[in-house]
């Protein structure tokens, strides 16, 4: 069977792409620090705890495992954070992918899926992205996975490094066996956020800022299943397999929902209160991102079938009174 190093494997969406992987046939191999991730989520493949920046460490996966290709989800992802400590945003998750393509080529490995993001478009005056809208991010997230953008266009142009780009949007829900779901620590995800509230885990959600200009004032994101979303890092991998061009896609449903408005369907969904407190707006937030998902379709076949609010959040509540890292 074939193995395929997962960076970040142990995370919310890359323990998830590791279940689709074991599904699809392949051995996952988790590489991750756990900074962020949790080992509890690796369940279907081994694991090795590494850090991205550590060259040694790394070849030495390789050389053990010799994977086909790497699926590179392992980053820092918060946008508030990275206003805060650029810095770390730069060293982590650029040097990281820098260092992790180098070892890759020199294990000859050469293929690439990597989770990109809809933070490197930044703000376009209402319109629904594709793949050639303009790239201005807001944050220092987003300009460190544009800035990996360019690693890969450059190693792929010099060295042969073959690489599919998603660009996600909003990501949301949980496997539907329950057996992995969304934790963060600290959590600063809108749809965790609200069912911590819900369940009583925190007093409110903080709405941060009603002054965008958004039809209730609050901002818009398109939110993609976390199963669907993994679903087309499979089709990416065949992709690349089968010798196609090197490619970004957008992952998202061309739906856009405010805060207010996912608030909104959590309590139609689980039939309870969310308690909303209302704050200024958190620094680098855009105000819209929303994004079609043609060329995903079209050329992929991706076919995402639980992408509703609905069906998100009710996975993610489902996960969640399961209780699952609940300390
Ligand atoms: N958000 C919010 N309160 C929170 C966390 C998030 O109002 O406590 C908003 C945030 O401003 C953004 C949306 O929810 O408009 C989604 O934020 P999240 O951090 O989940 O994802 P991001 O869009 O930053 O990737």
């Amino acid at each position: 069977m074939t193995h395929v190093l997962v960076t970040g494997g142990a995370g919310y969406i890359g323990s998830h792409a590791c279940k689709a992987l074991k599904a699809a046939g392949y051995i996952p191999v988790t590489y991750d620090n756990l900074s962020t991730g949790w080992a509890d989520a690796v369940k279907f493949g081994p694991f090795e705890e590494g850090d991205l920046r550590d060259r040694a460490r790394l070849d030495d996966v390789f050389s053990t495992y010799d994977p086909a290709a790497v699926l590179h989800f392992g980053a820092l992802s918060q946008v508030g954070e990275s206003m805060h400590d650029p810095g770390l945003y730069w060293d982590n998750n650029v040097i990281g992918s820098l260092v992790l393509c180098q070892a890759a080529l020199a294990a000859g490995c050469e293929k690439i899926v990597f989770s990109s993001t809809c933070a490197t478009y930044g703000d376009h005056d209402n319109v629904v992205l594709d793949e050639t809208s303009a790239q201005h991010p807001l944050n220092a997230y987003g300009a460190s996975k544009r800035a990996i953008e360019d690693i890969l266009n450059n190693f792929g142009v010099s060295h042969g490094l073959k690489h599919v780009i998603f660009r996600y949007f909003n990501v949301a829900g949980a496997d539907q066996d329950a057996e992995i779901g969304e934790f963060h620590h600290p959590e600063t995800h809108l749809v965790p956020l609200i069912l911590d509230a819900i369940s009583g885990k925190r007093d409110a959600l903080t709405v941060f800022g009603t002054d965008y200009d958004t039809p209730d004032g609050t901002c818009i994101r398109d939110y993609v299943h976390v199963t669907d979303l993994v679903d087309a890092h499979v089709l990416g991998l065949k992709w690349l397999d089968s010798g196609r061009d090197n490619r970004v896609f957008n992952l998202g449903t061309g739906t856009g929902f405010s805060v207010r408005e996912v608030a909104g369907q959590a309590e139609k969904t689980t039939g309870q209160t969310v308690p909303l407190v209302f704050g200024e707006r958190r620094a680098g937030d855009c105000t819209k991102l929303v994004s079609g998902s043609e060329r995903a379709q079209a050329e992929l076949g991706w076919n995402p079938k639980k992408s509703t609010l609905d069906q998100m959040i009710s996975d993610a509540w489902r996960w969640h009174q399961t209780g699952h890292y609940d300390k």
